[in-house]
């Protein structure tokens, strides 16, 4: 989108209401999400059900279960992002990357219905 100003310029910003964050934010959220990968506390499918929320099980990529082991091990698209980032060293930083790359794919399929 092309966000025009009072003063005569214009900024790109992304579509929806999806802001950059600040590089303090930006740890912070990796933080949290790693803890949580690690933890087996991210908001999965599986998990909300475990939590007494009725949701639809059917993965988003895919439509199989939805589990933390599914959606960030054994999925097809945990596959092909695997494959796509071959050449790169696999670091467990880059590993909690192609994870956190898959999240919030997942999660903008979801709630803002990006097509995969
Ligand atoms: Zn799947």
């Amino acid at each position: 989108m092309l966000q025009k100003f009072g003063n005569g310029s214009t900024k790109m910003t992304l579509k929806g209401s999806y802001q950059p964050i600040s590089p303090g934010k930006r740890r912070k959220r990796w933080k949290q999400f790693c803890w949580k990968l690690v933890h087996n506390a991210l908001p999965t499918k599986d998990n909300l059900v475990k939590r007494k929320i009725e949701v639809n099980l059917m993965c988003a990529f895919c439509g199989e279960k939805e589990t933390s082991d599914h959606l960030f091990l054994n999925s097809e698209i945990t596959k092909r992002l695997g494959e796509a980032r071959a050449d790169q060293n696999q670091t467990w930083l880059n590993l909690v990357a192609i994870a956190l790359d898959i999240w919030i794919h997942k999660n903008n399929i979801i709630f803002r219905n990006e097509k995969e």
